[in-house]
């Protein structure tokens, strides 16, 4: 009789952590406090950590304030080349122990790092308001979905180490999950605590000893990551904090022989790249690698004819305009139907006037600004080009001294219009004509993107076809299509959105797992 494979049956029940209830004036003072506090923390310096040892380097880095660029936040030290093959060794010293501690061990480990976030709730959403200029409500949400990653990927590597055991007369066949070695995480600065904590742990837990590289732009967050995970209790060496400039010291790295794995959140250029240079075999090296690259998104939400037209447009300001549409689940194409276009637009551009722009801290804000000066340049150039290919119908104005990109509403664009295809990631948004829902779904379909997407319908066949036929890898029905929770909504896309599995879900951890099989005669 054949074992039990239903060991890996998946859980039964995943709780998440509660984000803070605003209403709540204690709360809302705890947050003006903790925001007084770290600013008083500017300018410090923040250094790598390589084999337990925070290292002084030669090249440093400032980072400032995207709402008032005049402050600097703190300055990071980037590692040098020499510094990354340093890191290489005490991962490849500190990976055989690493390897053989009990998956209950490692586990324990992130359920620490879980609850050292949750204390340090307050401050480490100061610092993403500062650094990376994300209003309190978002930043609050991020803290809660690294605390889940925690959790949840600690609970999945409990139930994956059971492996399955398929045992016959005289013979036992045991399946189990062992570490691949050596995991560099590249992470990015737009979910610069949830998603570097993510990638990481999940790196950890499995038995990897994990290289966080952070994005440049957010790597005091990062530093703080490093802080928290040190404090949890993983050990030097398994865990390193290597800032460094990605076309040196992460070009070196994604091409090392030592590395098993590479995963990346970040743009498709840089993605596609690290694919293609972790394809090619080194010298002395005796694996092929593994890479997921979490990618970007050209996301349209449909309203047809029958949609909640108030619910259409609320989910449509805020997955469009929400962390000024810096998020790749963003909304960047509103397809309407013809009935329902006149109607819907004029409700979208109130609505979207009534957003208050401002520096992220302020706690009316709902906009902030963009992460620095080439996002700024690079969304002005899209607004340029879509308002040659088509109608400005609004740019909202902005004020001075931070990197403040204005909302802004663009229609009557072709379909292969440079800001219908092309991932913006700022606060644009085209709305677009459609006649019928079947070209309301070719138009949504009509990118090299998968990622997200979302349909406003009271229409039954319509919501079954965009199941059928809408190809993203995350479809929300009658809701923004922002803010996916871990467990609940597991994240990531498919075409040239990325390649790997989702993030917050059952499949996520094997990505990170060789399986074998040991069979014995008995
Ligand atoms: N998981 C995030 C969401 O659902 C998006 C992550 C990203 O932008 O990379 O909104």
């Amino acid at each position: 009789q054949v074992g039990e494979p239903s060991q890996l049956k998946a859980l039964d029940k995943f709780e998440n952590a509660a984000d803070t209830d605003y209403a709540d004036r204690a709360k809302r003072d705890r947050i003006q406090s903790a925001l007084k506090s770290v600013r008083q923390q500017f300018g410090q310096t923040y250094l790598p950590l390589i084999n337990g040892e925070f290292v002084e380097t030669a090249e440093k880095l400032k980072s400032e304030n995207p709402s008032r660029f005049s402050e600097t936040v703190g300055t990071i030290g980037l590692i040098s080349v020499d510094q990354a093959e340093d890191a290489i060794a005490s991962a490849k010293a500190a990976f055989p122990a690493w390897k053989r501690t009990s998956a209950q061990e490692r586990a324990h480990i992130l359920r620490k790092a879980a609850n050292l976030f949750e204390q340090r709730r307050e401050e480490l959403i100061a610092w993403m308001t500062y650094e990376v200029g994300k209003p309190v409500k978002e930043g609050d949400g991020e803290v809660s979905e690294a605390i889940d990653f925690c959790n949840y990927y600690a609970d999945e590597m409990e139930r994956l180490d059971r492996g399955v055991d398929y045992d016959f007369p005289g013979e036992t066949n045991h399946y189990r999950y062992h570490a691949r070695g050596i995991v560099l995480v590249i992470s990015p600065w737009n979910f610069p605590l949830a998603i570097p904590v993510g990638m990481t742990v999940a790196a950890l837990v499995t038995g990897n000893c994990a290289l966080l590289k952070p994005a440049e732009t957010s790597s005091v967050i990062a530093a703080k990551i490093a802080e928290i995970l040190v404090e949890a209790g993983i050990p030097a060496g398994v865990f390193q904090f290597i800032p460094g400039k990605g076309h040196t010291v992460g070009a070196h790295l994604v091409k090392h022989p030592d590395v098993h794995m590479i995963v990346f959140t970040g743009s498709q250029a840089v993605g596609c790249q690290i694919y293609k240079d972790a394809a090619v075999l080194q010298p002395g090296q005796k694996h092929l690698k593994r890479v997921v690259a979490e990618m970007g998104g050209k996301n349209a939400v449909i309203i047809d004819e029958s949609a909640d037209l108030d619910q259409a447009v609320q989910g449509v300001v805020q997955s469009a305009f929400g962390y000024s549409g810096q998020k790749c689940s963003a909304c960047s194409k509103a397809i309407v139907l013809e009935p329902v276009y006149e109607t819907f637009l004029s409700r979208l551009v109130e609505a979207t006037r009534s957003l208050n722009i401002g520096e992220a801290e302020l706690p009316g804000t709902k906009v902030g600004p963009v992460i620095d000066k080439e996002a700024q340049n690079r969304i002005q150039k899209f607004i340029e080009w879509g308002e040659r290919a088509g109608t400005l119908v609004l740019k909202m104005p902005v004020p001075e001294g931070g990197y403040f990109v204005g909302p802004t509403i663009i229609t009557d664009v072709s379909a292969d219009a440079k800001i219908v295809q092309e991932e913006i990631f700022g606060p644009v948004l085209a709305v677009m004509r459609a006649s019928s829902f079947q070209e309301a779904l070719d138009l949504a379909n009509g990118t090299p993107y998968a990622l997200t997407g979302g349909l406003y319908s009271r229409t039954p066949s319509h919501i079954e076809q965009a199941q059928a036929d809408f190809e993203v890898g995350n479809l929300y029905i009658n809701r923004g299509i922002t803010g996916a929770i871990v467990a609940r909504q597991p994240f990531g896309g498919f075409k040239l959105s990325g390649v790997g599995s989702k993030a917050g879900g059952v499949d996520y951890l094997l990505q990170f797992l060789e399986p074998r099989v040991v069979t014995e005669n008995v």
